[in-house]
């Protein structure tokens, strides 16, 4: 097929080529004498992306879901009690995996298209007079429904009650791209993977570890050990790994980190939401659709799910736009198949990119018959991003 993939799934994202460059590396003795500095800078990059002086960042060969695992089998023991809630894919997973490993699970149950409930939290942790709650843990970004939560208004409940439970956080689809917060917001322990703001392929789960959660590993008796964090932390303090790390990944790290931090992460999530705005614009102005995360104050600056109209599949779309146009947008996952196709708009990202993505879906709606006007997302688009100043990472 003529002309290039237009990857526009809510990750992997786009890698940038200085990435891609920055990877292309012969392979070196991860014992060596040099080796450390590379794994120190990293870390201390990824300290000011997670935003936290006294917590440790790991990076695991891996994916997000390692990272699920290990937050839950490093600083839990088996049974204990965890509350969660579930309003969409990837919510669900992490309850579903807490149910596998023996966690005694609860769940607190949201429309898909809400964010997380901070009075559900409130009542169920207020009911928990014994602090038979271990662990809360929370989406940050829901990549499914392309919700966004409130993660320190969590944390305030916590705080409101002096209820000594972990707070872990799923910021997969958030880290790098919309505001996050370690020490602020007291995560003990945040889960990431490389592959969404972090511009890099999937194969790298990453995570950070507050000093709370690693004192509660040392009390842990659940079974690990690949994903100890204790390991980790211990050999990354020489500056070393505890197996073969993957030296493309972590060149390509260290390149992620500088290029965040030349643009500065501000001005990166500034970015994101100029865009993911244009791109709602397309949706709700232009095409007249809907978009499945509920009300504003969950719209997520990296996703967007798009509701089709009813009668229609959504499924349609997105084979349609693949097939024939060469763009790639993200599948309507579980309760939501066939009902939405997401568009991602996370990492190396630009209004002209975006606009394939918009022009693509646009054309294969209309393709598959739903009444959108010809051009109307892409004029909705350019009417905000053509009449909004541009936040400094894009062109001036
Ligand atoms: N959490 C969220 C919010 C995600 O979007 C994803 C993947 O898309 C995951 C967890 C799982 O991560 P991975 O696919 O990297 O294992």
């Amino acid at each position: 097929m003529a002309g290039h993939n237009f990857l526009f799934v809510p990750g992997p994202s786009n890698v940038p080529n200085r990435i891609l460059r920055a990877m292309a590396v012969p392979m070196e003795d991860h014992r060596s004498v040099k080796f450390p500095a590379l794994t120190q800078e990293i870390l201390a990059g990824l300290k000011r992306v997670f935003k936290t002086e006294s917590a440790a960042p790991i990076v695991f060969p891996s994916s997000g879901t390692g990272c699920w695992e290990a937050a839950l089998t490093n600083c839990l023991n088996p049974g204990d009690q965890i509350l969660a809630s579930r309003f969409g894919q990837f919510s669900h997973l992490w309850c579903d995996m807490g149910r596998r490993l023996g966690f005694d699970m609860n769940i607190i149950e949201v429309e898909w298209g809400e964010g997380a409930p901070v009075e559900g939290y409130r009542s169920a942790l207020a009911a928990d007079v014994q602090h038979q709650i271990k662990a809360v843990l929370v989406c940050q970004n829901e990549t499914a429904t392309g919700v966004t939560s409130d993660i320190l208004a969590i944390r305030q409940v916590l705080e409101d009650l002096g209820h000594p439970a972990l707070l872990f956080v799923d910021s997969v689809s958030a880290l790098g791209s919309i505001d996050f917060r370690m020490d602020e917001w007291k995560v003990d322990i945040c889960v990431a993977g490389s592959q969404k703001g972090l511009m890099l392929p999937a194969g790298m789960g990453i995570t950070c570890v507050s000093q709370k959660a690693l004192q509660a590993a040392q009390n842990s008796r659940h079974p690990r050990c690949y994903f100890d964090y204790l390991d980790m932390v211990k050999s990354n303090g020489t500056g070393y790994f505890p197996y073969t790390p993957s030296i493309p990944m972590l060149y390509g790290l260290r390149e992620a980190l500088v290029m965040l931090e030349e643009e500065g992460l501000e001005n990166v999530f500034a970015r994101h939401h100029y865009l993911a705005e244009g791109v709602r614009a397309a949706v709700t102005q232009g095409w007249k659709l809907s978009l499945c995360a509920k009300a504003p104050q969950w719209y997520s600056d990296s996703v967007s799910a798009i509701v089709v109209p009813a009668g229609f599949n959504a499924a349609e779309v997105i084979e349609r736009a693949y097939r024939r146009y060469n763009l790639a947008l993200g599948a309507g996952l579980s309760k939501v198949a066939g009902k939405v196709f997401r568009i991602g708009h996370l990492g190396d990202l630009n209004e002209v990119m975006l606009m394939g993505a918009i022009a693509g879906a646009e054309m294969a709606m209309l393709d598959c018959g739903i009444p959108v006007t010809p051009g109307s997302g892409v004029a909705a688009a350019t009417q905000f991003w053509c009449t909004h100043e541009a936040p400094v990472g894009l062109g001036a």
